[in-house]
């Protein structure tokens, strides 16, 4: 169905962001409809959308969350996710967030490094209790996504490489307040070539049998989130190819018996279900270019700026023949463009614009630069 909006929110004062919470609890259906046959646990990842209504529909379908920073370890508790379906991620986690998460006693924390697993098992013995730790291994995957996106190569900041791993296993002994459960991978977002989970699912199966190998059994693993959506065509395909997902898992990870597997999946879950709602302030014709300058900018939406990511526009309010325009904000920065060349029905000065795809990574991510205002966000399908 394409995008139109209810005659009453016309008058909303613009920008907004519009959440779609029937399309919401349709994609979380077909999740968990792909997930659960196949014994998959899902976490969400919270970094993508952290709204409150959005965070309960999720919940309530059953899925964990999975979080980056204390925040969200906060947040996730606040929307109600039971601590035991908390997972704690993130290359630089600070102490105080550690013993947040460690008071909340959290199901289980990512590790990225031997340095982290050290002040992990100093704090935990502090509290005289002990964590459950899974391994963030940089499986040196490809995922063939944007570079700024990729997390699972030698070169990136994320997780353990393969050639320090087995010196944080030997030394892992030495940690008393630390329980090894699981190995944990995470190579990159917006992937759409599912054959690189068959990768990262052939290198795990490795990693395991090395692990074993040393003495340790596995009662989890995480094989991390990523899966990309559609941005070119939100309407031919709002909800994701979950089972092409999963079956890719299951065909290639090797699974012990009565081990569990989990995902954390963030953009699959919320993208299309989210528009950024604007207003054409002006349309400016310079010698070689016609601009649409909006009232929504990278403030609101920053991924056209920070990776050149692709958004569908729509003009809501013309039928006219197409013209090309610059579709811009009007921040004080060059990057401040949603994209160039757009082909818009004719547009004029008031006209209502949809981006489309904007429900992951777009609010999160707004900003207060240029002293504006906090972005609103209105939800239809209560
Ligand atoms: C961001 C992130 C995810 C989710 O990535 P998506 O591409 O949104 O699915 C999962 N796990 C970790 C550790 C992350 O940092």
């Amino acid at each position: 169905m394409p995008f139109t909006l209810a005659p009453e929110l016309h008058a909303q004062p613009t920008p907004f962001y519009h959440y779609d919470l029937g399309l919401l609890d349709a994609t979380l259906t077909a999740l968990q409809q792909a997930a659960r046959p196949r014994n998959f646990q899902v976490h969400y990842a919270l970094k993508a959308n952290v709204n409150l209504p959005v965070l309960a529909r999720i919940k309530d379908h059953g899925l964990g969350a999975d979080c980056v920073s204390g925040g969200e370890v906060q947040r996730a508790l606040e929307a109600g996710f039971a601590p035991e379906h908390v997972v704690f991620a993130g290359v630089g986690k600070s102490d105080a967030e550690i013993r947040l998460a460690l008071a909340a006693d959290i199901w289980c924390f990512n590790a990225e490094s031997a340095e982290e697993l050290a002040v992990l098992n100093e704090l935990t013995g502090a509290q005289g209790r002990t964590a459950r730790v899974a391994l963030r291994v940089n499986p040196n995957v490809d995922a063939h996504t944007h570079a700024y996106i990729t997390t699972g190569l030698e070169a990136n900041k994320f997780g353990i490489s393969l050639a320090d791993l087995p010196a944080v296993v030997a030394q892992f002994s030495s940690w008393p307040h630390l329980e090894l459960v699981g190995l944990h991978a995470h190579i990159g977002s917006q992937i759409t070539d599912l054959n690189v989970f068959a990768e990262l699912s052939q290198r795990l199966n490795e990693l395991q049998t090395w692990l074993e190998s040393q003495g340790h059994q596995l009662p989890h693993l995480n094989v991390g989130g990523g899966l990309g959506i559609s941005y070119e065509q939100p309407d031919g395909q709002p909800i994701p190819d979950f089972e092409g997902y999963f079956s890719m898992f299951d065909r290639h990870l090797v699974r012990r018996p009565g081990q569990q597997v989990h995902v954390e999946l963030g953009r699959a879950v919320v993208a299309q279900c989210g528009t950024l709602l604007s207003r054409v302030l002006y349309v400016k014709q310079s010698q070689s270019t016609r601009f649409a300058i909006l009232d929504a900018g990278m403030t609101e939406l920053m991924r056209p700026a920070l990776y050149g990511s692709y958004h569908h526009i729509q003009n809501l309010s013309s039928t006219a023949p197409e013209l090309l325009y610059d579709v811009v904000g009007p921040i004080c920065e060059s990057s401040d463009t949603f994209r160039k060349a757009v082909a818009l029905p004719e547009t004029r000065r008031g006209d209502l614009v949809a981006i489309r795809s904007a429900g992951a990574y777009g609010e999160v991510m707004s900003s207060g630069y240029n002293l504006r205002e906090k972005v609103a966000a209105v939800y239809v399908g209560e």
